[in-house]
């Protein structure tokens, strides 16, 4: 049965609710739908269940960075990339996995990006939701979901959050956006910027910083993406058959990369392959 929860916004649902700058050809609200309204569904669950390649890339990557650090003596020591590689029991995974994450430990072991910093938090990536924060000095009050990758401290109280990449997804200013409003929760005395860096192809972004008027923006523009969800969700609670009129779909050849081809009945690649 669906349980209508308490109003909430994370990055992730911001960029499930409207696609980031280029990408609004492949935007598809039903992929929200199965996420975020059906994902109590028995195969809905099965399949949020199993991580793609690409995202357990990513968590053997962030994994691999916080062994590093946590275990400081291996970034000194020449074999330090097939210690992390065998505390990350790499060889269950799959070779293209392997190959991936190796190349990615080689990298950070000879610009380890992180050393000399002070570190403030670095997670392992799979430590699963993070506390929420609580939003209340908006129109419409909602929790904030918020799991950082890393925190340094630098020039004293500056605050400086990293997002780690892998792969060649482009960065998405907003991810960094939703990190600053929440500092400004956890962190009320500091100052925070921040900013990504692709672990595979060693690529840092630009800096990003914003004012306190702009968080306030942010944190509006998050109220609305909280109110817009909440209300989808009790639309299909009322009625669930109405499903994709609520959460439309949009086929097409990137359904081929949809982790709900094989249950969507709109699935363009399913067509394609009939
Ligand atoms: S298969 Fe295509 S239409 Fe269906 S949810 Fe995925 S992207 Fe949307």
């Amino acid at each position: 049965m669906f349980i209508l929860g308490r109003p909430f916004a994370s990055y992730h649902l911001w960029s499930l609710v409207a696609p980031a700058v280029g990408q609004e050809r492949w935007h598809c609200q039903m992929k929200r739908g199965f996420i975020k309204a059906r994902q109590k569904d028995p195969i809905v669950k099965e399949l949020l269940a199993h991580a793609t390649p690409p995202q357990r890339i990513g968590i053997l990557a962030q994994k691999g960075v916080y062994e590093f650090h946590h275990r400081s003596e291996l970034l000194s020591q020449p074999d330090g990339v097939e210690k992390v590689a065998q505390l990350l029991k790499l060889n269950k995974s799959t070779e293209e996995v392997q190959q991936r994450v190796i190349q990615i430990l080689k990298n950070y072991h000879h610009a380890p990006l992180l050393e000399g910093k002070h570190i403030v938090q670095l997670t392992r990536g799979d430590e699963g939701f993070p506390r929420p924060i609580s939003i209340k000095q908006v129109e419409y009050p909602f929790r904030l979901y918020a799991a950082m990758d890393c925190i340094f401290s630098e020039n004293g109280s500056r605050l400086h959050i990293i997002d780690f990449k892998t792969g060649k997804s482009a960065f998405d200013q907003r991810q960094a956006l939703v990190y600053l409003v929440a500092a400004r929760y956890l962190y009320p005395h500091n100052y925070a910027v921040a900013s990504f860096y692709n672990l595979e192809h060693c690529k840092k972004s630009v800096l990003i910083t914003v004012s306190s008027s702009q968080l306030d923006t942010i944190e509006n523009q998050l109220a609305q993406v909280a109110q817009k969800h909440q209300q989808d969700l009790r639309r299909y609670e009322q009625k669930p058959v109405n499903f994709s009129k609520i959460f439309p779909p949009n086929p097409g050849n990137h359904c081929r990369y949809c982790a709900f081809n094989s249950i969507c009945e709109f699935s363009g690649f399913k067509q394609i392959g009939e």
